[in-house]
């Protein structure tokens, strides 16, 4: 008898689930995908974190190619295999995509010699999409996946799940099911934690990861954009190391991302020559290791960092401003001067002079001067990863719920789409 399996969140990593399981012929009519976001026909480009697709499948879309990046997945599998699992992500968005000859990978080779001493570089290769481009690819495998058959329930928000009863709960209706791939990204980590409490899920503590998103005209960084589009530059301490993440260029922009209600930054990149604004943006990253209760501390320290009930933006001197979204709106955040990014330091003690030191070793490099703003703050929240069996990505005490993407360890698009495809092959070669 096939199994009635339903997805919850139609991000990156349900969304390629699904798409393994009828690639493979599995019956659509068997999976349920719901999602409290929109379909990608009516989902705006400011719904960043909920819909089809989820959240950097709607923003962006650099597909990074590495298993040192983008989260935990050689773990589970080995590294060919993992390599093997972000092929068919990678090659489900070119199969989306309607004009595939236009992605294009940068693939940086040697460390340049003008970044030394102060940074080291990751490399590691990376597709680039393009948000315009992943809202067609959006449409065109939501076209597939309804022709196949699957069921979808948007703006649909599962609230409860009862694991011993095989039973999900929306606000007012209830479902059954055999299966479960709970892949609820990063806009469901508070239903997520309430679950592992409400269930005692064991899990893996993570470290903190938080800093600032980084902004200023591409040309002083142009030099190192030719070496690698996606730079990842790096300094290493003690307990804390620090990365360059998410480098957006040509026609970038920040974005707002609101999780519990509080106001942090991200940034993506479009394609087309239209939308070029000649800037670049990443974030400045810090994994702090040490903190007791690190989820704790970063919600608390994002927390006091509002004001306005915004975020805030810095630029010495008042130099710059908050820059445009893509929709042509000011970014949401409220500058503030030197006196007031002295409180910064406060909330982040004794951290945030890493993040300073990092801007101040880059100036030397590229020479900006005070032509930069930063967005504070930019989290990465890791909430505590659920232990699963690692063939299956299946809790050990539910043989039937999958974690997969951001909800279990992914921190990208490449490896939260694999994990999801990894599961659908654990569900396919184990029917009955
Ligand atoms: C602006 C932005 C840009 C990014 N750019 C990149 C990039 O270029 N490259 C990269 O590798 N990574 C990027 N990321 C990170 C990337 O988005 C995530 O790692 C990836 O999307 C995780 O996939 P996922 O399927 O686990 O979760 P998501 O893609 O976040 O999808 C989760 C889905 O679950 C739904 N959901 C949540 N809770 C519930 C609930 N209770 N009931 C029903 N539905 C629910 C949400 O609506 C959402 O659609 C970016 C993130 C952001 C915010």
């Amino acid at each position: 008898m096939q199994k009635k399996i339903v997805i919850v969140g139609a991000g990156v990593a349900g969304i390629n689930a699904a798409t393994k399981l009828v690639d493979n012929g599995y019956p659509g009519e068997l999976i349920t995908i719901i999602d409290k976001g929109n379909d990608p026909i009516n989902r705006l480009p400011e719904e960043v974190m909920t819909g089809m697709l989820g959240a950097g499948g709607w923003s962006d879309g650099k597909l990074t190619y590495h298993t040192a990046i983008g989260g935990q997945l050689n773990k589970y599998c080995g590294d060919e295999k993992a390599m093997q699992l972000m092929d068919q992500v990678i090659s489900n968005f070119r199969r989306f995509h309607p004009k595939p000859e236009e992605i294009f990978m940068s693939d940086p080779q040697e460390e340049p010699e003008f970044i030394k001493p102060y940074f080291g570089l990751r490399m590691f290769p990376v597709w680039h999409i393009g948000s315009n481009f992943l809202h067609e690819i959006a449409k065109a495998w939501y076209s597939y996946l309804l022709d196949k058959g699957v069921k979808f329930e948007w703006k649909t928000e599962v609230e409860d799940i009862d694991f011993n009863d095989n039973r999900i709960y929306t606000h007012n209706a209830d479902m059954q099911y055999d299966t479960l791939i709970f892949a609820v990204g990063k806009s469901g980590i508070d239903f997520a934690q309430k679950l592992s409490d409400e269930y005692s899920f064991p899990t893996e503590p993570k470290s903190v990861q938080i800093g600032v998103r980084f902004e200023a005209p591409q040309k002083y960084f142009q030099k190192l954009i030719d070496v690698s589009y996606d730079f990842k530059l790096y300094q290493k301490f003690d307990k804390v190391s620090l990365r360059s993440f998410c480098t957006n260029n040509n026609a970038a922009y920040v974005a707002v991302e609101e999780t519990y209600g509080d106001v942090s930054y991200n940034g993506h990149a479009k394609k087309g020559k239209e939308f070029e604004n000649q800037m670049t943006n990443f974030g400045i990253l810090m994994e702090i290791k040490g903190i007791e209760d690190p989820f704790k501390w970063s919600r608390d320290v994002v927390q006091k960092l509002q004001e306005n009930g915004t975020g805030l933006y810095y630029s010495p001197g008042n130099t710059r401003k908050p820059g445009l979204t893509s929709e042509g709106s000011t970014v949401s955040a409220t500058q503030i001067g030197w006196l007031e990014l002295i409180k910064v330091t406060q909330v982040m003690e004794p951290y945030f002079d890493y993040v300073v030191n990092f801007i101040d070793d880059m100036n030397k490099v590229f020479e900006f001067g005070d032509d930069y703003g930063i967005y504070i703050p930019e989290v990465k929240y890791l909430s505590p990863e659920p232990l699963v069996k690692y063939d299956s990505l299946a809790l050990a005490n539910y043989p039937n719920v999958h974690f997969v993407g951001d909800a279990l360890s992914a921190r990208g698009i490449t490896v939260a789409g694999a994990q999801g495809i990894y599961v659908s092959e654990y569900l396919l070669s184990n029917r009955s």
